[in-house]
């Protein structure tokens, strides 16, 4: 017997021999080692937010949701990755691994705390995050998988291992793939917690390239979706307000109206006529683009940092460094230009600092990244390949949850570290419990 599983984009199914929903480390102990017993790989999945089937198995698949505790708080410990503006109030949270963000963020912010930066969806596992280097946009911040200091782990051999920032092994076990273990727990470090002020207005793609520097570096959090087969842009600039201001969080109207009916329930109307009658897409696209006018609010940090996504699609993202943008651009611009195909979905542009995560698409490196999304009804494959062979032309790394057809031998060059993580997996797991064909190659 065994059952279907598949992810939310329904890109992937799978048949696991079971599903187990443990309740603490012990008992995902006891289920790696009847696993082993059985000759059955292992897994581990959060919410299945991964596009790409980095998280199926045909063996045992193992989802944390009953292990979601806030299991305590260390104050007064600025640092570990959490960005420049980790000052007096900070805090590391040691929270059991399956928790989501969506209830991490309100927990968090009870104890008067945020994370630094976030994604734009909050239904990942921590966990889940972490292990695929999920990450938001901030020029001077970092992936969630940096606010990480410290991993608890069950091995191949059924062992709970302590990682922290002295263990030899911290380097690769925050972005593991989930190729090394069962993630328990992880201690994340933690910001005082803070309001936004929301800035999100159109603007020509051409003046969004011209002020690319300013845009980015005098902003918080500065990211911009462009409408394929126009020249319109929807920029959102995110800022922290001055201590003692108040929330001015969006109208219940306007949310309705913004997020729920342009950005999702007609959007899915649009995606629908546009399958239908591909040529009517470029038209579609202009009006989309004007349609979302210029807002401002002002909330807490997760509240603006996520958003609801109804409408299903599947994603493909690299990281490439900064300067390449424009030409990735002006090259995504030619390929619409040739007439290959149409896409209603905007393409997404965020920027992060370099950090010290060794499997993280940010790895020493300041990046931009650039995503592009099909609707889930229709075929992703000639647009991702294209868009694919652009990012690897500037040195691109795919991001490990998203679309793309790479192997270790690329893969390989693009980290400095590489060698070393596939070093510690050896070690970790020389049987592959936690392997699948995904990561098989992508790590060889
Ligand atoms: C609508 C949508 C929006 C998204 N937005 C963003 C975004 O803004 N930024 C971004 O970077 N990404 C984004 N993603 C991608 C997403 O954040 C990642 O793919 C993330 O890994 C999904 O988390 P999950 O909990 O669903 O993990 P899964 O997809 O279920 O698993 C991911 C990996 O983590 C491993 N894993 C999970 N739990 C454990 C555990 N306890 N121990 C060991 N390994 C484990 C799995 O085995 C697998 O390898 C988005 C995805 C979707 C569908």
């Amino acid at each position: 017997m065994s059952v279907l599983w598949q992810n939310w984009a329904r890109s992937v199914r799978a048949h696991p021999r079971r599903v187990l929903h443990p309740a603490s480390t012990p008992e995902v102990v006891e289920a790696v080692r009847a696993a082993r017993a059985e000759g059955l790989p292992v897994k581990a999945y959060g919410a299945g937010h991964s596009f790409t089937p980095i998280a199926a198995t045909e063996g045992v698949l193992l989802r944390l949701d009953r292990m979601d505790a806030v299991l305590g708080v260390e104050r007064g410990t600025p640092g570990g990755g959490a960005g420049p503006r980790a000052a007096n109030g900070a805090a590391r949270v040691r929270v059991q691994a399956g928790i989501s963000l969506h209830a991490l963020n309100p927990r968090l912010l009870a104890l008067g705390l945020a994370l630094p930066n976030l994604g734009d969806v909050d239904p990942q596992s921590v966990a889940g995050a972490v292990s695929t280097g999920t990450h938001g946009t901030g020029h001077r911040l970092h992936g969630i998988s940096a606010t990480v200091v410290g991993v608890q782990l069950v091995t191949a051999d059924g062992d709970v291992v302590e990682i922290d920032e002295q263990h030899p092994w911290f380097g690769a076990s925050r972005v593991t793939l989930g190729a090394l273990g069962i993630v328990t727990e992880v201690t994340l470090q933690c910001v005082p917690a803070f309001l936004l002020h929301a800035r999100e207005e159109p603007m020509a793609l051409p003046e969004v390239l011209d002020r690319l520097p300013e845009l980015v570096e005098e902003n918080d959090h500065f990211e911009f979706y462009w409408f394929p087969h126009t020249e319109k842009a929807l920029v959102k600039r995110n800022n922290r307000v001055p201590e003692g201001s108040e929330r001015a969080p969006v109208g219940r109207v306007r949310h309705l109206v913004d997020d729920e009916l342009l950005s999702n329930g007609l959007f899915e109307v649009a995606n629908r006529v546009g399958r239908r009658v591909p040529s009517l897409v470029p038209r579609i696209n202009h009006l989309s683009g004007s349609a979302l006018s210029a807002r401002e609010y002002v909330d807490h940090s997760h509240e603006v940092f996520v958003s609801p996504r109804r409408v299903r699609f599947r994603e493909s993202e690299f990281a490439m460094p900064r300067a390449a943008l424009p030409e990735v651009i002006a090259s995504l611009q030619r390929w619409f230009g040739a007439g290959h195909e149409t896409v209603s979905f905007p393409i997404e542009v965020r920027f992060t600092a370099a950090d010290d995560v060794w499997m993280s698409t940010g790895h020493e490196r300041d990046n931009c990244y650039v995503a592009v999304h099909q609707y889930h009804r229709l075929d992703p494959t000639t647009y991702f390949a294209a868009a694919q062979d652009v990012f690897t032309a500037h040195e691109g790394r795919p991001h490990w949850g998203k679309m793309h057809t790479l192997g270790a031998d690329y893969l390989s060059g693009r980290y400095a570290r590489f060698d070393d993580f596939v070093a510690i997996r050896d070690e970790l797991d020389p049987h592959r419990v936690f392997s699948n064909p995904y990561l098989e190659r992508v790590l060889g």
